[in-house]
């Protein structure tokens, strides 16, 4: 076992604290990963403070994590010591059914193992990437470009495969009008994504506080979605629309600016039941979906396409012992746009 300094949520209700976790030996088909960085994601608060359900604790959360391989196991072939390496959303899944086959590990039947707070095959529950170290099976174990600037690429092993993979899925590409609602931290990830893929990008934010910064992103227009006009202008408008928010909507509403065939698909979702009427969705033959982020092929697909393409996150570097207060800004909204932990502040 490895002794790691970290950080965790000693309860639902209280700060996270420094710490220090145990880490498994290095299995034949595990990689040790020296963390350089690790993303902070608005599901790490939800997780540690229990909105999703009663978690175990001392919880380490974290699933944007970078850095360097310091030890591979005996079997291991994809990954060697010293190789730049990212772990996002999934660490384990069964690797044996139907969705892990096709590569789509974010969808395994058998039900994957989340980075953190899961309970992994070997019975111990999953401790994610705010954290020195950590060791993982060597097919969770993303490639990094070499050109990729590190600190930048860890919210896009979370925040970026969630934007990519529908885009990817839908086919967004020249030729189709992309709306992404809600500019936060993914939102400004896919805004940035689609315009590379060539769509017409349209951002739809509560306010135009940002709209500066959403056109520098690449959004083509931007609009507010508290001016009730948005909606009778852009009626029928889009092939596909990507919410991004998970505070309650008027789905209904967003249906309405779909085009025909288009697709709302639902990447945050309030915890409340959504309601829709069906007659705007028969009419336009128009769809409701939603998406998880992403399995290996497709996560490693866009880390590829970020590199070649320039896509980077717009990131905020922290140290550790900061933690605590970028979660009260995450909460207000208040970081342009993803906090980034320097891992050296866990020493
Ligand atoms: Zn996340
Ligand atoms: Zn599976």
């Amino acid at each position: 076992m490895l002794t790691v300094n970290a950080y965790a949520a000693p309860s639902a209700t209280e700060p996270l604290i420094p710490t220090t976790i145990e880490r498994r030996d290095v299995g034949p088909h595990d990689v040790l990963i020296d963390i350089a960085y690790a993303g902070i994601c608005h599901s790490d608060i939800h997780t540690v403070r229990g909105h999703w359900g009663p978690i175990t604790y001392p919880q380490v959360v974290g699933h944007e994590i970078v850095g360097f391989v310091r030890e591979v196991g005996a079997d291991v072939t994809t990954h060697k010591i010293g190789d730049r390496v990212g772990v996002g959303c999934q660490s384990n899944s069964c690797g044996i059914c139907e969705q892990c086959l096709k590569g789509e590990e974010a969808y395994c039947l058998n039900g994957n193992i989340q980075t953190y707070a899961g309970r992994d095959y070997d019975g111990t529950i999953t401790q994610g990437g705010y954290s020195q170290a950590t060791v993982v099976n060597e097919r969770f174990v993303l490639k990094v470009p070499e050109s990729l600037p590190l600190d930048k690429v860890a919210p896009l092993l979370c925040a970026g495969v969630t934007l990519y993979s529908p885009l990817k899925h839908w086919n967004a590409g020249p030729g189709t009008k992309v709306a992404v609602v809600g500019m936060g931290g993914l939102g400004h990830v896919g805004v940035k994504l689609a315009h590379a893929l060539g769509a017409e990008v349209t951002v739809l934010s509560q306010t135009m506080s940002k709209e500066e910064d959403g056109k520098k992103f690449g959004a083509d227009h931007y609009y507010a979605t508290s001016e009730l006009e948005t909606f009778e202008k852009l009626a029928g408008t889009f092939d596909l629309i990507l919410n991004t928010v998970s505070a309650k909507l008027d789905i209904g509403q967003y249906v309405n600016l779909l085009a025909v065939d288009g697709t709302l698909v639902l990447l945050g979702a309030p915890s409340e039941e959504l309601s829709v009427v069906g007659m705007p969705l028969i009419s336009g033959r128009r769809s409701i979906a939603g998406s998880a982020n992403g399995g290996i092929p497709i996560t490693q697909e866009m880390l590829e396409f970020c590199a070649e393409h320039n896509v980077l996150p717009e990131t905020e570097l922290i140290t550790a012992d900061y933690i605590n207060e970028a979660y009260e800004r995450v909460l207000t909204s208040d970081v342009r746009y993803r906090f980034v932990i320097d891992a050296k502040s866990f020493a």
